[in-house]
Parts: structure tokens; sequence; C-alpha cells
């Protein structure tokens, strides 16, 4: 198979329209055939919701390239589920993001949420977002996704990987770095104000921004060293180093069996 006829899926979660995605769809163009399936509007942090609950519809932009009135979730199950399925992508690409994804954001991401869903059905995914919160420079980040995507297409990832990588805006990045999720918070504030029309109001998502410093974490690589962060995710969450903590428990009243029915 030429790489012309591989078909690479473009989604992201700030809209079909953004300039980051346009980043993106230019920096993988040259490596296969790019169909974009992205959201009608911005849905940052929409997570990995699915509109079970509504129709959709599906809007062709141009060629190759819709809007849908849905998450960025619905965005990947559709394109893989529905438009392409008689030639599935071989590899799919979310971002770029306005914004960062490290560590906690994993949870909210839309960009994450639709490459997690692309790799959920088996096509491997990569999410890119640019770690800038003004002068969105997508330059250097689209130069890294052109030769990461090269290379996944060269050597190909697993049918369920998914990365997560972050940029760091304001800089040429020399290298990158394979990290591990950290912990970082935006200081959880409330503002509470009042509506035109006398009712209250509150706007969500602090600003003070602090991120721990944890060996080889992803915010690490980003703040710290100024180096791309590619992370690896999984859909397992389990946490297995809590299981032995429940090996005590007891609750009154029901017996406690062992997994698989023992
Ligand atoms: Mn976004």
């Amino acid at each position: 198979m030429s790489n012309k006829s591989k078909r690479i899926l473009v989604s992201n979660d700030d809209g079909y329209f953004s300039e980051g995605l346009q980043a993106l769809v230019e920096a993988v163009s040259p490596l296969g055939e790019v169909w974009v399936v992205a959201p009608d509007r911005e849905q940052s942090a929409a997570s990995h919701a699915i509109s079970l609950h509504r129709p959709l519809r599906i809007k062709e932009v141009r060629e190759r390239w819709f809007a849908v009135d849905g998450t960025p979730a619905d965005c990947a199950y559709l394109a893989i589920n529905h438009l392409l399925k008689d030639d599935r992508p071989v590899l799919m690409v979310s971002g770029i993001n306005h914004g960062a994804n490290l560590a906690e954001d994993i949870m909210y991401s839309g960009t994450v949420a639709a490459a997690m869903e692309g790799a959920l059905l088996g096509v491997p995914a990569i999410a890119f977002s640019l770690v800038a919160r003004r002068n969105f420079d997508f330059a250097p980040a689209a130069r890294f996704a052109r030769s990461l995507v090269s290379s996944a297409l060269s050597r190909p990832l697993p049918p369920r990987m998914l990365l997560n990588v972050n940029i760091p805006g304001g800089v040429e990045p020399e290298g990158y770095v394979i990290t591990r999720q950290g912990r970082h918070s935006y200081g959880f504030e409330v503002v509470e104000n009042e509506d035109p029309r006398g009712r209250k109001y509150y706007w969500i998502g602090g600003s003070d921004y602090q991120h721990e410093d944890i060996p080889g974490s992803d915010c690490n690589a980003v703040f710290r060293d100024k180096r791309v962060s590619v992370t690896p995710l999984h859909f397992e969450l389990t946490d297995h180093g809590r299981l032995p903590d429940l090996s005590g428990w007891q609750v009154d009243g029901f017996n406690r069996h062992e997994p698989d029915g023992a």
C-alpha cells in the first residue's frame, strides 16, 4: 500500500475551523489521505461524553472534511464506525489543542477523548496539545507532529495504542521525553457574581496554576525542561496498587466472594 492511500483521521475539541486543527492537517497531509471529522463548535473539556439521546448531524464542509454537531468522542465514533467503516484509518490524530492536556487535564480533555475513542475502536491514536495560553504558534508543534506521525506510519503502533503529546509553547523544543502522567492544580476557584437580572451565577475553573515536581512526569518535561512530553495512556482505570488495601474489607450483611465466582 502506498503511503498516500493510508487514511489518517483528524479530529479535535476546538472545532473543525480551529487554527490548531488546520496546522495538524497541514502537518500530516503529505503522509496519507487525510479525513477531518471534528465538532462544529468548541467542545473543550467535553471529556468522553457521547450523544446517545439525540440525533447527530454530519455536515460536509469540503471534500473529506466534516463538521458534527456532537462531542469529540461522537466524531471519532461516527468517523470510524460510519464514514470510514469500509476503509478504516490506520491512524487517528487529535488536536493540535489550544492549550495543555497534562496531568489531571487528561480526565477532562476532549482532545484526548477523541483520540481515546479512536484507540478504543482499534485505531491507534495520538493527541497533540500546545502548552500555551495566548500567542499560539503552532509551527514547532506541527513539525513534531509530522515527524511522530511519519514514524508511527512506518513502524505501526499497536491497535489500541494511545499517546498523549504535549508540546511546550514559545520555544523550539530540541527533543522529547517519554513520560508518565503528573499531578497539577488550577486552584479550584469558584467566582460568584450576579447576572443583569439579579440572579447569581458561578464561574468554575481556577487560574492559580501549580504542578507537582514529579520526576519523569509530563509536567516536568514541558515546564522544567522545555521538552515535548509523550505519555502512553490506557483505559484500564483499576488501581492495582490499592487492591491489597481492600483485602481485609468486609461489608456487613453480605458475603465476600473471590473474583470469578469462587
Ligand atoms: Mn480544546
